[in-house]
């Protein structure tokens, strides 16, 4: 077992890890992004659309294209990064277990950033566990990154972005889209990504869902129902459908297990896709050096991770001495102004409520503790 010490340890290089490392390195830290995928980016190379939002944010451009840049960025700031590298768990003092090349090592850091992300959810049916049922990310991981379709006739469950545009880039990929199915009344995501499905001639069931899927070995079919109130299956609607693929976008939720491990303090809160580590301004969780930043503090979308990660980043360095007050402050305000731009409007605001939420919760807790 080797040991290492480097001045931050980052787990994760989406787009949260890569914009704590560039910032963290840049103020003149040795940093270490760890990943366990062999290509960094999380699931910024995943996105082969155009993003929404402004033009600081850099909307209109393609989601792989923002991951090329930043890693560019990341790469001449003199981060290492080690990929194909499982982080496998974290001490009380956030010393990391890491699997690198098939050898075992302990890496010490004065501070750890934690920007794991998120998995999703699944659900249970009858046949859920046939292979062929997957979730939309996996299959969105087969056609964009490993360039293999899932399947040929694919039903998607679930009507948020993420199903919504997996769909699109399912058929985009060649595969044919039999239906979209969706347990609520509404559709969740954008209306500019179901005009795309819907022109594309997929039915939208909305008050439907999965009955049961259908095979011996592997997905032969499908059959959806529709839900009354409270979710209540009304008999005599179900509806078969010929595929060999189910995706399944039903949400995703943080993945915290390192975070859980170092035993920093949780909160409960739905809009962020269930339990997520409290945290101040700083981005600091309740155990001290200890940091986080993108999905893992609350699932919402790219460039909130990437201002949470540039926070994170910009906090580290600061609290190692590698910037002083001032300047810490005047980058955590440009940073902070523009994570309240994204958290405002129509689409924002419930994220942004979310987020107070969790900042309030720490500051009780640390208001306790000093009690
Ligand atoms: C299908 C889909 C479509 C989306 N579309 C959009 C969109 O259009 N616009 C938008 O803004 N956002 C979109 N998002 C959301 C956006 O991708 C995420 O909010 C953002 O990428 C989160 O960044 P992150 O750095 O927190 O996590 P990720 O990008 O998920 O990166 C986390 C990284 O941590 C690594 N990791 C985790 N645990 C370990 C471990 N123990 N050891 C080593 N490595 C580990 C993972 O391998 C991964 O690379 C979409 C998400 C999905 C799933």
């Amino acid at each position: 077992m080797k040991t290492i010490q480097t001045d931050v340890a980052i787990v994760g290089a989406g787009s949260a890890g890569l914009s704590a490392a560039y910032q963290a390195a840049t103020a003149g830290a040795d940093v270490l992004v760890i990943d366990e995928n062999r290509l960094p980016g999380g699931q910024l190379f995943k996105q082969i659309h155009k993003f929404f939002g402004s033009r600081e944010h850099q909307a209109g451009t393609r989601g792989y294209r923002i991951g090329q840049e930043l890693l560019s960025r990341v790469e001449k700031s003199g981060a290492r990064v080690w990929l194909n590298t499982l982080v496998y768990g974290m001490e009380k003092d956030c010393s990391l277990g890491v699997i690198h090349n098939g050898e075992h090592y302990v890496v010490r850091a004065k501070k750890v950033i934690v920007a794991a992300g998120a998995k999703e959810n699944y659900m249970a049916f009858p046949g859920s566990t046939l292979p062929g049922v997957m979730g939309a990310g996996a299959a969105q991981t087969m056609i964009n990154v490993n360039r293999v379709l899932p399947g040929e006739r694919i039903l998607m469950l679930g009507s948020g972005n993420v199903g919504l545009i997996v769909s699109y880039q399912l058929m985009q990929a060649g595969a044919e889209v039999v239906a979209l199915v969706e347990g609520a009344p509404r559709i969740g995501g954008y209306g500019v990504h179901a005009g795309k499905i819907r022109r594309a001639g997929v039915p939208i069931y909305t008050s439907h869902t999965i009955k049961r899927v259908l095979g011996t070995n592997a997905v032969e079919g499908v059959e959806i129902v529709e839900v009354g109130p409270g979710f209540v299956p009304i008999p005599g609607t179900e509806k078969k459908f010929d595929v060999d693929t189910v995706c399944l976008a039903v949400g995703l939720n943080p993945m915290t297990e390192l975070i859980w491990m170092a035993g920093c303090a949780f909160c409960f809160l739905p809009a962020f896709g269930g339990h997520v580590p409290l945290h101040d301004s700083n981005m600091e969780t309740t155990v001290s050096g200890l940091y986080v930043a993108g999905d893992v503090t609350g699932v919402e979308e790219a460039s909130s991770a990437m201002e949470e990660g540039n926070l994170a980043g910009v906090a580290a360095a600061e609290s190692l001495g590698l910037l002083s007050p001032e300047q810490a402050a005047e980058k955590k305000a440009e940073i902070t102004a523009r994570l309240n731009t994204l958290r405002s409007g129509m689409f924002g605001e419930r994220r942004r409520t979310a987020k107070e939420q969790q900042l309030n919760s720490m500051k009780h807790y640390r208001a306790k503790e000093a009690e």
